[in-house]
């Protein structure tokens, strides 16, 4: 299997994806797009779709489980940054086995990565 997550995005579609509001292009030295999120706290905004009882974050493009892209990849937050597919320079990551749980995906293994 190449990149795994190119056939998945469950985590994109699972969880309120909040970071600090300075990350976004309304601050001097932020990049992600403000106007893809929503403030949900004084100094914490959550992207756009991703607060709400059936995340799915609105910069999510495809179909969950068969074949997803982020629309603003190379500006995407750091909590995006952060989260790794579970084994992912060999570190389990049971949230990413929880995301894909949550679509009826198998836990990725140390054997299903080859990035
Ligand atoms: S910004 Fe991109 S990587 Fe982050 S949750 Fe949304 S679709 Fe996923
Ligand atoms: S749930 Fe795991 S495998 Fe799926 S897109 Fe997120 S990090 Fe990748």
């Amino acid at each position: 299997m190449a990149n795994p997550c190119i056939e998945c995005g469950a985590c994109c579609a699972s969880f309120r994806v909040s970071f600090y509001w300075g990350e976004t292009d309304a601050a001097p030295d932020g990049y992600v797009p403000a106007h893809l999120t929503q403030a949900i706290a004084p100094h914490h905004v959550a992207m756009l779709g991703t607060d709400q009882a059936r995340p799915h974050c609105i910069a999510l493009q495809g179909t969950v489980g068969e074949h997803v892209s982020c629309t603003i990849y190379p500006l995407r937050s750091s909590t995006c940054q952060e989260f790794t597919a579970s084994w992912e320079n060999g570190i389990h990551n049971p949230t990413c086995d929880r995301a894909r749980a949550n679509y009826g995906l198998a836990p990725l293994t140390p054997e299903s990565l080859h990035f």
